[in-house]
């Protein structure tokens, strides 16, 4: 069973004028030289005056900047982010500072989970305004203007994640979605993890291993369930793909929103038996 590639396309920020020409008092230099020569022969003018004429040509192209429109409130800016600053601003992200790229080192979130069967946790945001929202649209529309703001997110976190700790930021041996059922993604048409994780490989420039791990059933209702029912109800969820030798490996298991966990440990726990050696659990939002 595969969840195949979903039909979206991808995403891209719109760039409105060219890119930036970075330099090119200096990178024009020795072309200009050779130009005026040539172009004193055929006009008879200076080499000074066509000097002065590239020279002011120069100074106009320096004014050309990367212009883009950004994805969420579609103002022109000049960053170099497909989501603008202050639209980024306004997302209340995790703080990666002093925790050495791992959410499960910050005290109140180590408490939620702390029988985790992953060695690592990522998130963007608690579960709340604006990217609950933006989930839940991409999950019951499929609308591909939510894909893009996520899309953007996903990026721009990654990236001021390796600043914070660039250790944290490397690409695994595989990138697994955690896989739906069969019956729901039929009818949903594409599975959202394997949408975040297609974000993830584009930045890791790797594929989406989609054939890692398999949902062989589907969740019972689990509210008001214990800790305990929930373990019970997902064992014999998933099945690993034997022809896969995972020994030794490092994986980022993909999801869209941690509330308990269950799931992922119960993925980890058989990952880990299979001799998988670190798993990151990345999620956009964990629901507080
Ligand atoms: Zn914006």
């Amino acid at each position: 069973m595969k969840t195949s590639k979903s039909n979206l396309p991808d995403p891209e920020p719109v760039i409105m004028a060219q890119k930036s020409i970075g330099n090119p008092s200096t990178r024009c230099q020795s072309r200009r030289e050779s130009s005026g020569n040539i172009l004193s022969r055929f006009t008879g003018r200076s080499n000074s005056t066509l000097a002065q004429f590239f020279e002011h040509a120069i100074k106009k192209l320096q004014h050309i900047q990367v212009t883009r429109h950004c994805v969420y409130c579609h103002q022109s800016h000049s960053g170099h982010s497909a989501i603008c600053e202050h639209c980024l601003s306004l997302i209340p992200q995790f703080d990666y500072h002093k925790i050495e790229g791992d959410l499960l080192n910050r005290p109140e979130i180590f408490k939620l989970f702390p029988k985790a069967k992953f060695d690592r946790l990522l998130a963007i945001t608690p579960h709340q305004y604006p990217l609950n929202l933006w989930l839940t649209q991409l999950k019951y529309t499929g609308s591909l203007t939510y894909l893009t703001h996520i899309s953007a997110l996903i990026t721009e976190h990654l990236k001021r994640l390796a600043k914070v700790s660039s250790s944290s930021v490397i690409a695994p041996d595989y990138l697994v979605p955690v896989p739906i059922f069969i019956k729901k993604w039929q009818r949903r048409g594409f599975n959202q993890s394997y949408l975040i994780a297609q974000q993830l490989a584009r930045y890791f420039d790797m594929p989406v291993d989609n054939d890692v791990i398999f949902r062989v059933k589907q969740n019972v209702a689990q509210v008001n369930q214990s800790g305990a029912q929930r373990r019970k109800n997902l064992r014999n969820n998933f099945e690993l793909n034997n022809d896969i030798d995972l020994r030794g490996k490092s994986i980022w298991l993909v999801d869209d929103v941690i509330t308990t966990g269950s799931t992922l440990n119960e993925i980890s726990r058989l990952l880990k038996a299979a001799g998988v050696k670190t798993i990151t659990a990345y999620a956009l939002t964990i629901s507080l």
